[in-house]
């Protein structure tokens, strides 16, 4: 059994601890059942950080992440802290992991699971089946590069700035992860920019095509405008493996892509940097896309699947751990499958139960699963 794997559990406000709390029970039952231990550590980020000790996520945090083989984050933020300044909000904890891990590459997958089918606002035919992978640079692009700000001009107008800049190394990492994707999946990348009115659109066209040709000729590569992509993932989205794109581009079809599945309660994902070479660790980082529910934390009844395929994904990518990653993605589906929903997939016919019976009928799955 793999042992020795170390994992941090950042729980953060909201709904964060009520689904961690899903995990650590299947986390429980893989060592139970002898398929793996891990030496768990849980530590207080966002919120409940700012609550403790003054900051969303203290240096010594950082440092446990930066020992851990792979971050777990639940997720931050709610209305007690809204008024706090830019500087010092919950948010800051997972900005701060991003910066101080290095993670450049995140995934989004979006999977339509078919008990789910109904759950899209679009025709089951289009999305039925629906399985691709959005990796999105995180730390680069139009969100961090100079020059940027809001300047006064001569005739008292104010003009606002911000400058999309790629270098040749950012592109590479990021499309290389993309690259390595898609070998474990249907070998096809689309890469997406604005290359016809943007010269950092160019750059990334032509060093992905070049990164292609010289480390990936095995892989089918293609190109897309942004704007095409996104006409494109709603006209026919099972055209795609995985999509590679910048920061902004990625940050809007990510989301769009995601809203393909009808149900943010259930979609994770995960960040990764780069492989330390003293350790031979790669840096990285998993967490569901919803945020910390505040409408609906303390009532039990979050759906605790996206950050239980989120831990699926990081036994996958960082551990792995294929059998058990596809075990608890298998679970999941098996659950819905036989009518149990959390309220935000509620269809009609089926059973809608809280947080913590989800996360029983997950387990009691796992258990016929692994007989
Ligand atoms: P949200 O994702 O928290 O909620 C959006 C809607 O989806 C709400 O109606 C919520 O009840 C529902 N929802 C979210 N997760 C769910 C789950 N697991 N089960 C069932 N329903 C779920 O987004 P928001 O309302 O825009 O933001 C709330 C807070 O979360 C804010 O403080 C925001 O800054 C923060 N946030 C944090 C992260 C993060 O930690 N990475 C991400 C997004 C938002």
């Amino acid at each position: 059994m793999p042992a020795n794997k170390k994992l941090l559990l950042l729980p953060g406000d909201g709904v964060g601890p009520e689904v961690m709390h899903e995990v650590r029970r299947v986390i429980d039952w893989m060592a139970r059942r002898r398929r793996a231990s891990f030496e768990l550590a849980e530590d207080l980020v966002g919120g409940a950080a700012i609550d403790a000790h003054g900051s969303a996520i203290s240096a010594a945090t950082v440092a446990r992440a930066k020992e851990a083989d792979a971050v777990l984050f639940g997720s931050v933020g709610g209305p007690k802290w809204d008024t706090l300044g830019f500087d010092n909000r919950p948010e800051i904890a997972i900005l701060t992991l991003r910066r101080e891990l290095g993670l450049y590459a995140n995934l989004r997958p979006a999977i339509v699971l078919d008990p789910l089918l109904d759950a899209s606002t679009l025709k089951p035919d289009v999305v039925r089946g629906l399985d691709l992978m959005i990796v999105r640079e995180s730390t680069g692009g139009i969100y961090f590069g100079e020059p940027r700000g809001v300047e006064t001009l001569p005739d008292g107008q104010q003009r606002g700035f911000n400058t999309e800049t790629y270098t040749t190394h950012e592109i590479e990492r990021v499309a290389r992860v993309a690259f390595e994707l898609a070998r474990k999946r249907q070998n096809r990348v689309t890469s997406v920019e604005k290359a016809n009115v943007m010269e950092s659109g160019l750059l990334w066209r032509q060093v992905v095509t070049a990164l292609a040709a010289r480390e990936f000729p095995d892989v089918t590569l293609s190109h897309m405008y942004a704007d095409n992509c996104a006409m494109q993932l709603v006209r026919n989205p099972r055209q795609f493996d995985v999509i590679v794109t910048s920061n902004l581009f990625g940050d809007l079809l990510s989301d769009l892509a995601s809203m393909l599945t009808g149900s943010l309660g259930m979609l994770p994902s995960a960040t990764l940097g780069d492989t330390d070479p003293t350790t031979g660790r790669r840096y990285a980082l998993y967490e569901p896309i919803h945020g910390s529910a505040p409408d609906i934390a303390g009532r039990g009844i979050a759906n605790p699947l996206g950050q239980l395929l989120s831990f699926a994904m990081l036994l996958r990518h960082s551990f792995a751990m294929e059998e058990d990653a596809a075990m608890i993605e298998r679970a999941a589906t098996n659950v819905l499958a036989s009518g149990l929903r959390t309220a935000d997939v509620m269809a009609p016919g089926a059973a809608q139960v809280g947080t913590s019976v989800m996360g029983e009928s997950i387990l009691r799955e796992l258990e016929k699963l692994a007989a």
